[in-house]
């Protein structure tokens, strides 16, 4: 196994890893990524992860079983189709009790996180819907596992696939959280996530545009709140990526319907919302 690895990570090294060009670089850290990362060992860093944002910070989860409820009835028709797409996901569903921080992001292993703040800054279902649709995309695409290749390279990343350092996925794990790697993602998969989470939320039936309408409203908000708009500064917006997205949901006929204004806001009453 030693062997067979360190001939493969010589090649790829050699194709990719070393050459300066930024995509090429992107196709050989995803190689990497899938021969050395496993399901398994993303649960375990997803997990490892998980206790550090409960312990460094300092995260509470929403309890209400109603609020629950409806993110997860939102979430169920998106994740079936994220399955079709990466087959073995153990998807995990994190409400956090947090108003004031717009945000939702994915880790390792398909851990999901939304805010309340970002439930309370949507206008309509199908707004929440593409934001979860498209980190359920950056799941799908292995995006994480892919910037872990580049921020701890192959030692730590061999190390923990030939379980050879049995404290591995708890450092890594703990450098993720604390550098916000897990976060961060570049122009290229922010591109690949829309597009699948545009996809995603259609085939449950959504507007597509859900998405597109959430980032204008976040541009517009930018600047009154700062500290605030979390998402946005993961995930910048311009004129050229609500293009792309307006181009790939009509090149591809993506006609989902539903908006469901009317459903999010008794929920947003509940959290203390307008
Ligand atoms: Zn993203």
């Amino acid at each position: 196994m030693q062997r067979i690895l360190s001939i493969f990570l010589g090649v790829t090294l050699a194709a990719g890893l070393a050459t300066g060009c930024a995509k090429q670089r992107i196709v050989a850290e995803k190689a990497v990524a899938d021969a050395l990362i496993s399901d398994e060992q993303e649960e375990k860093i997803g997990l490892q992860v998980k206790q550090e944002l409960e312990q460094k910070e300092k995260i509470q989860y929403v309890q209400d079983p109603a609020v629950l409820e409806y993110v997860n009835r939102i979430i169920t028709p998106i994740l079936q189709s994220a399955n079709r797409d990466r087959k073995g996901v153990k998807w995990k569903i994190n409400v956090i009790n947090d108003a004031k921080t717009v945000n939702a992001f994915a880790t390792p292993g398909g851990f999901l996180y939304v805010y309340t703040g970002l439930l309370l800054a949507a206008d309509n279902e199908a707004e929440v819907a593409g934001v979860l649709a498209h980190e359920a995309g950056h799941v799908v695409g292995r995006h994480s596992a892919r910037a872990m290749v580049n921020a701890y390279g192959l030692n730590a990343l061999a190390e923990l696939a030939l379980g050879k350092n049995p404290g591995a996925a708890a450092q890594i794990a703990a450098q993720l959280v604390g550098g916000g790697a897990m976060l961060a993602h570049g122009r290229s998969e922010e591109t690949e996530a829309d597009e699948y989470g545009a996809r995603y939320a259609t085939a449950a039936n959504y507007d597509p545009r859900g998405l597109i309408s959430f980032f204008q409203k976040l541009q517009q908000r930018q600047g009154d709140t700062p500290g605030v708009l979390k998402w946005l500064s993961t995930h910048p917006t311009n004129a050229d990526r609500i293009r792309h997205l307006e181009q790939y949901i009509s090149q591809n006929g993506l006609k989902g319907t539903e908006v469901g204004a009317d459903r999010l806001a008794p929920i947003k009453a509940k959290l203390g919302g307008k």
